[in-house]
């Protein structure tokens, strides 16, 4: 007999390798003490709520809770494809648009497998890709927008997917159509470039390309979309993602079939139909954002509006003797929550959703107070 080699067992079950350096998800605050009700401008949720005909939908759904929602996920397939003019045999729908990101990476992404990622896209694509054990290498936006010169830069043969966000967050600016596709031109065949286009239904420009054109002219582009922000649904968790064949196949052969619940996928159909409600609030919030602009830009030098195409912006804070983290303590002593710029993010910023108009004003009346002090 061989003699038995000493093998150093761990205790308990071991992690896999690429969660060693992750931490939990840290929800944005939610609450400030002593303030009863704050308003909350840390999540991009919109303030004016989903439709009326979407609540509806999904109240009806109450009298059939013991059914499993539709799996092939017909109805709300089908509202999306005729209100986007696309083909609904590309869409899947899931758990919020993170769900679908974290498939499209497990589907594609193996262990040490080079991913790249645009300095400002969603922060759950990094989680994903680590636990995939991937290889990931940040592009860097230079100005503030995701960049095609740096994520070429970033990318070679090997690279398995490309992850952007177009309107990146937390700044809220695109990148247009042009450059989309010289990004596109530039990567290798066989890189999956993801464009996660969650607040692509705030934009209004004529150089905007949400990535569909991509999609449907290849095989090698998707695009993810949200139900979270200009819908109202981010308590529902509805996303869908747009791909050719090649991709929607390799989603479907790992998805659990009913991650979108019946009622969300009821409420999200009532939703994007009803293209009026939509249409009021996307006008509502472009409209909020230039007066937030003109109002921002009267409190003078030190604060600094950064141009957005999405429900939220950025103010820049330009001295010494108003920063971030002082805007912050000032709004939350108002009672009001804005999200401070993680690691990574553009410096001497903080991020503020775009509320309904007597809150934006408050905001614009603490930020004077904070800057005339
Ligand atoms: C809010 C947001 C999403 C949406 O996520 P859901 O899972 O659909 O709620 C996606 N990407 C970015 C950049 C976001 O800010």
């Amino acid at each position: 007999m061989r003699p038995r080699l000493e093998v150093e067992r761990p205790s308990t079950p071991e992690l896999a390798p690429g969660l060693r350096g992750l931490t939990p998800f840290r929800q944005g605050k939610s609450e400030i003490p002593g303030h009863m009700n704050p308003i909350k401008l840390s999540a991009n949720e919109s303030h004016h709520g989903p439709s009326p005909a979407a609540a509806e939908a999904y109240r009806q759904r109450s009298s059939e809770l013991f059914r499993y929602p539709d799996g092939a996920q017909v109805e709300l397939r089908r509202a999306i494809a005729e209100v986007f003019g696309i083909r609904a045999e590309g869409i899947v729908c899931g758990n919020g648009s993170d769900e679908l990101l974290q498939l499209l990476i497990r589907a594609y992404v193996r262990p040490g497998d080079e991913v790249v990622l645009s300095r400002n896209c969603f922060a759950m694509a990094s989680v994903h890709a680590s636990a995939q054990g991937a290889r990931i290498v940040y592009a860097e936006e230079p100005a503030l927008r995701p960049d095609t010169d740096s994520l070429l830069a970033a990318a070679n043969a090997e690279t398995r997917a490309v992850v952007i966000a177009s309107p990146n967050n937390p700044v809220g600016q695109y990148l247009p159509r042009e450059e989309l596709m010289r990004l596109r031109r530039g990567l290798a065949d066989n890189t999956l470039l993801i464009v996660d286009a969650a607040y692509a239904d705030y934009v209004v420009a004529d150089d905007f390309d949400t990535g569909q054109s991509l999609v449907e002219s290849g095989s090698n582009t998707v695009m993810t979309r949200t139900f979270s922000k200009l819908y109202g649904l981010a308590g529902l968790r509805i996303g869908w993602m747009y791909g050719p064949p090649n991709v929607v196949d390799a989603v479907a052969r790992i998805r659990t079939p009913f991650s979108a619940s019946a009622a969300a996928m009821a409420a999200a159909a009532a939703a994007v139909r009803d293209v009026h409600y939509s249409e009021f609030v996307r006008d509502y919030n472009n409209r909020e954002l230039c007066r937030i602009e003109a109002g921002v830009k009267r409190l003078g030098a030190g604060i600094e509006f950064v141009p957005s195409f999405a429900n939220f912006y950025l103010l820049h804070f330009a001295d010494s003797r108003h920063t971030p983290e002082g805007a912050a303590a000032a709004l939350e002593r108002n009672g009001i929550i804005p999200r401070p710029v993680g690691a990574g993010g553009p410096a001497g910023c903080l991020r503020i959703t775009v509320g309904l108009s007597h809150e934006n004003d408050a905001v614009l009346r603490v930020l004077a107070e904070y800057m005339g002090g």
